[in-house]
């Protein structure tokens, strides 16, 4: 088992939009594989390859572990996007393991399809709703460098601003391995 440090709120990949996925070579199969590793240790249900220092447009999930999802296999996105949403929106409570401590109330479109390709490179089109699509909503945002305190008022965000500061300062408790500045890049 590989554990990655975890990028935090500040690290500028955070912000890339990350680069397409054209060969899934021995080293991108380990990259998924440590990424699973790392997401469960920390604990999560989503995390993107730039939540590792990766430039590259991957995201895994596994909502296993949420009561009334322990049926739901692990998944891995390569090369995402979504290219429907539905009208109807819901509002879910959201956190984020580069943000550590911070969970917002963020409405989303309840519905989306989303086209991506497995590690073989075949191309999928999965419809999702509820939970599912909000984590793939929120990891694709990652994968554009966006991230779910973009998505609040602005008074709030005034609020957070000191919270976030910490977290980019490395002025916080975290239990997972992070990264430790903001340049960070994984080789
Ligand atoms: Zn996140």
């Amino acid at each position: 088992m590989a554990l990655l440090p975890i990028t935090l709120y500040g690290d500028k990949i955070l912000r890339k939009k990350t680069a397409r996925v054209t060969e899934v070579d021995v080293k991108t199969v380990k990259l998924i594989k440590d990424m699973f590793d790392t997401m469960k240790n920390a604990p999560g249900i989503g995390l993107a390859a730039n939540q590792v220092g990766a430039d590259k447009r991957i995201f895994i999930a596994d909502i296993s572990s949420v009561e009334g999802y322990e049926n739901s296999k692990p998944m891995v996105f390569i090369n995402p996007k979504i290219e429907k949403f539905s009208e109807e929106k819901n509002t879910m409570e959201e956190g984020c393991l580069s943000i550590p401590e911070i969970r917002l109330d963020i409405e989303r479109p309840k519905q989306i399809t989303v086209k991506f390709q497995d590690t073989e490179l075949n191309e999928h089109i999965l419809d999702a709703d509820e939970l599912l699509a909000r984590v793939i909503q929120h990891e694709c945002d990652h994968l554009n460098g966006i991230l779910f305190t973009d998505k609040i008022p602005d008074e709030l965000k005034k609020k957070l601003k000191k919270d976030l500061s910490k977290i980019k300062h490395r002025k916080i408790e975290v239990e997972y391995p992070v990264t430790q500045n903001i340049d960070y890049c994984l080789k």
